[in-house]
């Protein structure tokens, strides 16, 4: 897992760990690839820029100056809390530093002093700087401070990395002091408080607010078959059906079964009054002829048959 991410993968972890970025134009193509290489990479590095003023610290970050080229890093940690992304690959932010701090952190194991200035750093970290003037008397605001907590946890996670893979530049390089200085709200910049609380931003899931996670599956659907008694009983039960019929003296409330019980007497009573209506219209019929030669039986049956079809009859149940 040590190959660099790219600009899009960067910004993808940045996001997913729920950084605020801004983007400085040309952040993606701008870097030092042209001097040195880049990757594989190790670990992220934080310092301070010794400037203040959000938007000239990331136009120096960018550009760099008359002593050192940039980009002077990858991210610059502003007091309002977004970090501003100028560069995606090999940046000025490390310079030499300890080789056996490299394979410390590779290793993620406690760091040595750094007492040598022998390896290209620039090679294998991701660098942040955030604007203060390290002077042990400018403030970190808590959103600067939480912003890089959140770069570093970002990069850490992509990456597979632990918090043991984050130190800050005077771990690398002798004569080095940044990160240094008061955060609001308390204390003052310590790398072991930060690692603490990169690991604590690990333990979690990504984000700022992480939907919650429930702490037990959905409930399936458990369809429950019914017993015959079962069924027997939803169709036998009383007192919850209201009566159709106020016919039904004292007895307001049916069964499933006393309804279809009564609807298929009516339905015979009805098939009854209609074959005593057509024996009726029949026998009717057929004395009208017997007076009557010229009247066709069957002509006039089909006549009050058609007649009846355009009569609405309405059953009633009562
Ligand atoms: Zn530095």
């Amino acid at each position: 897992m040590a190959a660099p991410l790219s600009a899009d993968q960067q910004m993808k972890a940045l996001r997913a760990e729920g950084v605020k970025v801004s983007e400085r134009s040309g952040w993606r193509t701008h870097n030092r690839n042209h001097k040195g290489a880049w990757g594989p990479v190790h670990g992220v590095m934080i310092h301070h820029t010794v400037s203040s003023g959000d938007d000239s610290s990331v136009e120096l970050c960018y550009n760099g100056h008359s002593a050192l080229p940039g980009p002077l890093c990858h991210g610059v940690g502003r007091n309002d809390g977004t970090i501003a992304l100028v560069s995606s690959a090999r940046a000025n932010h490390a310079g030499l530093g300890d080789g056996d701090v490299l394979r410390a952190v590779i290793n993620e194991t406690a760091l040595p002093a750094a007492n040598e200035a022998n390896t290209d750093g620039n090679r294998h970290f991701y660098g942040l700087e955030i604007v203060n003037l390290g002077d042990n008397k400018d403030t970190y605001t808590k959103g600067q401070y939480r912003s890089a907590v959140l770069w570093a946890a970002a990069l850490c996670r992509a990456h597979g990395w632990s918090e043991k893979s984050v130190i800050g530049h005077k771990e690398w390089q002798p004569g080095k002091i940044d990160p240094r200085g008061p955060i609001e709200g308390g204390g003052s910049f310590s790398m072991t408080q930060f690692r603490a609380d990169v690991r604590a931003q690990l333990a979690g899931k990504p984000g700022p607010s992480p939907a919650p996670v429930p702490t037990s599956p959905p409930k399936e659907d458990t369809a429950v078959p019914l017993s015959t008694d079962d069924v027997k009983k939803i169709w036998t039960t009383d007192g919850i059906l209201p009566s159709p019929s106020t016919a039904a003296k004292g007895n307001t409330h049916w069964t499933a079964d006393s309804y279809i019980r009564d609807i298929h007497a009516r339905l015979r009573a009805v098939q009854g009054t209609l074959d005593a209506t057509n024996a009726t219209i029949r026998t009717m019929a057929e004395a009208l002829a017997a007076r009557d030669q010229a009247v066709d039986v069957d002509a006039l049956i089909a006549r009050i048959e058609t007649a009846i079809k355009g009569v609405t009859v309405r059953l009633e149940t009562e």
